[in-house]
Parts: C-alpha cells; structure tokens; sequence
C-alpha cells in the first residue's frame, strides 16, 4: 500500500539568533503513491526541512502537505523515517531497537514476536538478534532503522541520507536490499541523497534542488531498467544531466522535463 504526497506553494522559515534563514521557498511537487522519488542538493538546500515536514515533525510557514489530500498535522504511524545518524537504542537488543518501531512496542503476543522476526530475516540480521548496536558495522545498523521503519508497515518512507556513513561497498549492497523491498512493500519512497550515483541508482526520479532560499528546480524522470549498471551510457547521461542542474560548468546540459510538479 502506498499514498500520493503533495506538496503545494510550501516555504518554510526559520528564526535564529541571527536572523531569518529562508530554507524553502514555494516549493510544489507531488509524489505519485509507489513512486521512488530522490532528492538531491547542495547542504542547506532544505532537503531535511521538506522531509521532516512531510514526516509531520515541522510545518510550514506557508503552503501544505497533503497525503493522499489529507492535510499533514504531525507525524503518524503511516510513515516511517530513517535517518542517517541510525538513531538505535545502544541499550536494547536488535531485536528490541525493531520491535520499538511496533505500534505497540511492549506487546509480546504471538503476531508481534513473528512481525519482528520477519522484519530481522527482512533486512538480513538473523543470527544478530541479541546483538547490541555497539557490535554491529554502520551497514548493519543502518539495516536495523530501515527494519525498524518498516515495522508498522508504512505507506510511506522517508529517507535521509540513510546511507552516508557507510562504506562504498555496503551501500551498494544496501541499495540492493532496499530496492528489493521497496518491490515487495511497494511505499512510496522520498530518499534524500547529496549523491547523484546513488539518486541515479535508486529513484524513479530525480528531483533537483537549489538553495538561498530552497527550491526544486528541476524534476528528472530516469528512464533505465533496473538493475542499473553504473557504466551503461544511459546512467553516465542522466548523472551528467543532474550534475549541470546543480551547476557544474563542465558539464553540458542536454534538457529535460522541468516544469511538471
Ligand atoms: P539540507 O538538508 O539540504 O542540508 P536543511 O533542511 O537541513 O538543508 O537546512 C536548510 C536551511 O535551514 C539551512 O540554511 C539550515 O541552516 C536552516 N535550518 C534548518 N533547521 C533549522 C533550525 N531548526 N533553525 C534555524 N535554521 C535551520
């Protein structure tokens, strides 16, 4: 199951000590329910501000979030959030850290029990059940957030930047599994990366960010089967066509579609 995210006319400030920072700025875009949708910008560009606000943990100064035209109010157990800091209990168990993600994380009945196990088979933990965090590598515990986002079953997944303290090899493996659940689960997925390999590989689309203020200014479809091969001309195109978006000079830009949300 999957929900359609709007994002209609949205700007978001925020008052500092040292003025008004304006992190996003009219920005409209609209996510079809199942599509793999990836964000990438420069830092500061309002790529974590627009997850968040579409997680229900921040709201927008003006414009809003609609989730199949439900208005966004906070967050809910229809989505599911991972971060890049795993954010893991280093006190509890794999097993516990995924099963807190449960809507109801103290029930110890059959059917929660075997949702966990699942989840742990999943994500490729098993034999790491009664592991702690401090014993698993960063992709392991990366593995563990996602199963952890998974448990209540989300229509939606929010990603950010889940795979930027791993290593290459990991997060090509990594890219693998969640591909491979996303296929299984079929959420819709908003993936935040400053990455453009890894935004290539893994979305249905590209969604291409500036800043001061934070706008989308450009909405990149790619169009080549999965699994993507990383040399293959059409995947050199699409990284080039991204880069000049972001404003590499050397790089030229051979058009796309911009203006649909
Ligand atoms: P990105 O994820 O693309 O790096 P962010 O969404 O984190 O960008 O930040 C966008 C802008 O908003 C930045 O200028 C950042 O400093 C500012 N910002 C983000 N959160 C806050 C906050 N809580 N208070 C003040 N400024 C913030």
């Amino acid at each position: 199951m999957a929900r359609k995210i709007t994002v209609d006319g949205v700007s978001k400030q925020y008052e500092s000590p040292d003025g008004t920072v304006q992190a996003l700025s009219d920005v409209s875009i609209t996510v079809p329910a199942g599509e793999f949708c990836c964000l990438v910008g420069p830092s500061g560009c309002g790529k974590t501000t627009l997850l968040r606000m579409i997680a229900g943990l921040d709201t927008p100064t003006r414009g809003a979030i609609r989730l199949d035209g439900e208005p966004v109010t906070e967050p809910g157990l229809d989505r599911g959030m991972v971060f890049q800091e795993y954010a893991l209990f280093p006190w509890r168990t794999v097993r516990e850290n995924i099963r807190f993600g449960l809507e109801r994380p103290a029930c110890d009945c059959r059917d929660c029990a075997a949702q966990v196990e699942e989840l742990v088979e999943l994500v490729g933990l098993s034999g790491f059940e009664n592991s702690y965090p401090s014993a698993l590598s960063g992709g392991m515990k990366q593995r563990v957030g996602i199963a952890r986002a998974l448990a209540v079953d989300p229509e939606i997944l929010l990603m950010d930047e889940p795979f930027g303290s791993v290593d290459a090899r990991t997060r090509d493996r990594l890219h693998g599994e969640l591909l491979d659940i996303w296929a299984e689960t079929q959420q819709t997925v908003v993936f935040v990366t400053h990455d453009i390999d890894e935004a290539v590989t893994l979305g249905d689309r590209v969604l291409v960010m500036d800043s001061d203020p934070g706008t989308v200014q450009a909405r990149i479809p790619i169009d080549c089967p999965r699994p993507r091969e990383r040399t293959s001309p059409a995947f050199v195109d699409q990284v080039a066509r991204i880069r000049a978006k972001l404003g590499d000079p050397s790089i030229e830009d051979s058009g796309d579609t911009t203006t649909q949300k």
